[in-house]
């Protein structure tokens, strides 16, 4: 049987090397960090199969502006590193034309609708219940203007068939009484789901992957060389040959990619949370508050404050403004919440069309993509697993997977 090595261990290269171990695969799989820990750790804990609305929308720029002068609104931008990276930011713009914004959303469903039943294959094996709530996630406008700008979100959604349902004060007030009275309404995403507690979901799988006869190697991955018949990994002490490689390094796969002399437009959108101490149960479930970006959802451990946008690269240390801000904006939303436990900042790896790759790469058809994932990287683990299954047996794949191509850029 063929061996292969799966770089990057988070969510997205956990799932894959658990579907192809199952299926009588030799997997590595390789990360310097421990499994789950990076950005598939902080996250908003959404199974987000609704969110099929990508972040470029029309008419985007000409809200930045407003956007950035709102003190605590969701976005915040590095404009030293725009300049640097302009390509990356004029590409994310053209990506906001109305044809090619139904485009993506249509291609995001595409995936999206697959998520769940893919993940279930998993949880059939492993038992993660109680780190599962069915509680719908709930999203609240601040004002009645943000209610009514939402309307295009809601038509994407209708055209791809995305279910959701409009929740008057008193209604949002029924399902979430302790949420103060600073919202205008709400909109209940139907069917959703969430995790209380995503690294031990991550960490149950892993752990199964072992089980089955996976392998585990904690170690930074420095170089990558083709060889005729086989592709060698240059780890921190050894050099490992393998008949195939699939990069699932999140934001940092870009840097992967290019020793193998391929390049994409890789960037990210780095987010935070902050974790809150609470003795009691506030919410029900994820509460996404407008103004600010950012979901509330009461996890194993305390409340999280998890998400808004900030674009200045991989590398420069968390911004304390993005994090005060979300302090604030939680306490106004639920002034229940106890004292700080933690704060975290994650990289969401986004391509400028919002959509991932996955697929084999233009110069070895050995070496198999899974990056890019951007804000719903959680939800859609388990089905990238499953594609990538399927590409390294060289079958095609039950969903069409055109639109994730490699040679896309
Ligand atoms: C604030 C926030 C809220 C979010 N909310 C949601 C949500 O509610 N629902 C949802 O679906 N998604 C959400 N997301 C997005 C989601 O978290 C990401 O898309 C997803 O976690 C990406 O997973 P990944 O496996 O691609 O990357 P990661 O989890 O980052 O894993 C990549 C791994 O590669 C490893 N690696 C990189 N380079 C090397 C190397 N050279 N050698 C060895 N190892 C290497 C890293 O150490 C890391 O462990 C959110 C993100 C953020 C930041």
């Amino acid at each position: 049987m063929k061996n292969i090595a799966v770089i990057g261990a988070g969510i997205v290269g956990i799932c894959s090397a658990y579907f192809l171990k199952k299926s009588g695969f030799n997997v590595t799989l390789i990360d310097r960090e421990d499994p789950g820990t990076m950005t598939s750790f902080g996250h908003a804990c959404s199974f987000a199969d609704y969110a099929n609305v990508p972040v470029n929308y029309p008419g985007l720029i000409w809200d930045i502006p407003k956007m950035l002068l709102r003190k605590d609104g969701p976005l915040a931008v590095d404009f030293f590193y725009i300049l640097k990276n302009l390509p990356w930011a004029l590409s994310f713009l053209k990506n906001c034309k109305k044809e090619k914004v139904d485009e993506i959303a249509s291609s995001l469903t595409n995936l999206l609708k697959h998520s769940q039943l893919s993940y279930d294959e998993i949880f059939k094996d492993i038992d993660v219940q109680e780190y599962i709530s069915d509680e719908e996630n709930l999203y609240l406008f601040d004002t009645k203007k943000s209610f009514e700008d939402y309307e295009y979100a809601n038509i994407i959604r209708k055209n791809n068939r995305v279910k959701v349902r409009n929740l008057t004060k008193n209604e949002v007030k029924e399902l979430e009484p302790n949420i103060a009275d600073v919202y205008y309404a709400g909109q209940v995403f139907t069917g959703s789901r969430h995790t209380t507690n995503p690294l031990a979901i991550s960490t149950k799988i892993f752990e199964k992957f072992l089980e089955i006869g996976g392998i585990y190697i904690k170690q930074n991955v420095k170089n990558i060389f083709q060889n005729e018949n086989s592709i060698e990994l240059f780890l921190e002490d050894k050099k490992i040959n393998f008949d195939k490689v699939i990069i699932s390094a999140g934001a940092w796969s870009n840097q992967i990619a290019n020793m193998l002399g391929d390049k994409f437009p890789l960037d990210t959108e780095r987010g935070y949370h902050i974790l809150f101490e609470t003795n009691e149960k506030l919410i029900n479930r994820p509460v996404a508050w407008s103004e600010s970006g950012f979901y509330l959802i009461q996890i194993h451990n305390g409340i999280r404050a998890a998400g808004t946008v900030e674009i200045a690269g991989l590398t420069k240390p968390s911004n304390k403004k993005r994090l005060e801000m979300i302090e604030r904006q939680s306490r106004k939303v639920l002034p229940q919440l106890g004292d700080i436990k933690s704060t975290w900042m994650g990289r969401r790896p986004t391509l400028p069309d919002s959509l991932p790759i996955i697929g084999k790469s233009k110069q070895n058809n050995n070496v198999i993509y899974a990056f890019g994932h951007q804000h719903v990287g959680w939800t859609l683990g388990a089905v990238t697993g499953k594609i990538i299954d399927s590409l390294s047996k060289d079958q095609v794949p039950n969903i069409d997977i055109t639109a994730y191509s490699p040679s896309r850029f």
